[in-house]
């Protein structure tokens, strides 16, 4: 069971969070999410969310406390990243919220339960540095941990990108 500590959320939020969740979690048994919370941002905080050890999010309370308009609207202002001889969105195709960050924070739980996620993440990450435009996101270069989390989330709402081939081969032998 998921313990959800929502009640500062906007009711958007009360409703949505749950049920992205809950779904992910039965189709993902692997990721063991323990507990979903609103934070108290500092000043000039905002992020979106963090996965912390122990299967926990947080999402801050910026957003999340809000109207879903100024998310929304946020993310689609998605600005645009060098890749390449050409460019790629921040969050790539993803800029719809909080459908896209709910799901990406939810693969770095994951991620806490694949031992050797790392292997594919690191090859990956490197192999995109040199390629930008196979990457499923800007955001995905920035480090290992976000290209795992980034990949997951494009592959799971259903957006192609260049290495989302071996992301399922390495999924293969995971999941099953
Ligand atoms: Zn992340």
């Amino acid at each position: 069971m998921i313990k959800y500590k929502l009640d500062q959320a906007h009711p958007y939020y009360q409703d949505v969070v749950p049920k992205t969740y809950n779904l992910l979690q039965a189709k993902y048994p692997l990721a063991r999410l323990r507990e979903v919370n609103i934070y108290e941002p500092e000043d000039n905080d905002t992020s979106m969310a963090v996965a912390l050890s122990g299967g926990i999010i947080q999402l801050n309370g910026y957003w999340f406390c809000r109207n879903p308009d100024y998310l929304q609207d946020a993310a689609k202002r998605d600005i645009y990243v060098p890749a390449g001889d050409t460019f790629i969105g921040w969050h790539g195709e993803m800029t719809k919220e909080p459908e896209h960050v709910l799901v990406h924070e939810f693969f770095h739980i994951l991620a806490q339960n694949i031992q050797d996620w790392e292997q594919w993440a690191v090859w990956a990450w490197e192999y995109a540095t040199a390629r930008p435009e196979l990457a499923p996101t800007g955001y995905a270069l920035a480090e290992p941990t976000e290209m795992w989390a980034e990949a997951m989330a494009a592959r799971e709402l259903g957006f192609k990108f260049g290495l989302l081939d071996s992301l399922e081969s390495f999924l293969n032998s995971r999941l099953k």
